[in-house]
């Protein structure tokens, strides 16, 4: 089998002439994959979201027309977790750290001569760092850069939606879908860190005041959300429907490279 799938796209793969020579730096994007390697409760691994990456660039670029422009980064699989310290399993870089590493793959594929990157992100906690160093590469490299988003998942009940923020029903879904054999369902349990009618004294999200939450503040299981309400079925659907997004926003990211050509 050929790792990773997309290898015709992966820098990494290629030699130094073969990146040299690529006729479509100026407006191919390289894509980053952004993702974290955490505690997701005790019936997922601790690489969901760094695993969840390699899913949607496998399945986005599966869906890309043959011949369009884009390339690959190596992935950052150690992201900014601090809110899951206290649990085994957690490895974590600091903000900092995680600024210094996306600049430095900036900086050297703008010196390769591309100029545009595209984050691919899986990790909620890497935001607050990914958003404003983005901004700080457009500053300083004048290259374009940005998130590429997909829809989040349909269907799920309004509880699921406001409080199913981690390792719920959602994340379980994918990892059922995506490598079920890493998964222990019989482990799965349904632990909200509020609910919705009563949110209680620390709320993760849609708090009238910002809180600073810990996930152990708020979960004794590392569970925030349904994560027994998951199945494969949906965790398709949704890989399906997001990497079809993922798909399209990459393609949106090359037309608005291209058509900035002079
Ligand atoms: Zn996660």
């Amino acid at each position: 089998m050929t790792f990773p799938p997309y290898r015709s796209r992966y820098l990494p793969a290629m030699t130094l002439r073969q990146i040299r020579a690529l006729p479509d730096k100026a407006w191919a994007p390289v894509i980053l994959a952004t993702g974290a390697i955490e505690q997701h409760g005790p019936h997922l691994p601790v690489a969901v979201d760094a695993l969840m990456g390699q899913v949607w660039l496998a399945r986005a670029l599966a869906r890309l027309p043959a011949g369009a422009s884009c390339y690959v980064a190596p992935p950052v699989t150690i992201g900014k977790s601090n809110e899951h310290t206290g649990f085994p399993g957690t490895l974590m870089i600091s903000r900092e750290t995680l600024r210094q590493h996306i600049l430095a793959v900036a900086r050297q594929v703008h010196a390769w001569g591309f100029r545009s990157l595209a984050v691919i992100n899986t990790h909620g906690g890497n935001v607050p760092v990914i958003v404003p160093t983005l901004r700080e590469i457009r500053a300083a490299l004048g290259m374009r850069a940005g998130l590429l988003q997909a829809r989040q998942a349909d269907g799920i009940s309004a509880q699921e939606a406001t409080f199913g923020i981690h390792a719920g029903e959602v994340e379980t879904s994918w990892i059922l879908a995506a490598a079920e054999r890493l998964t222990d369902m019989s482990k799965a349990e349904c632990e909200y860190p509020a609910k919705l009618d009563d949110p209680g004294e620390v709320r993760p999200v849609a708090a009238p005041a910002l809180v600073a939450w810990a996930s152990r503040d708020v979960s004794l299981s590392g569970i925030m959300g349904d994560a027994a309400a998951a199945t494969a079925e949906k965790g398709e659907r949704w890989i399906e429907r997001g990497s079809a997004d993922l798909a399209e926003a990459i393609m949106e990211v090359c037309r608005i490279g291209k058509a900035g050509q002079p």
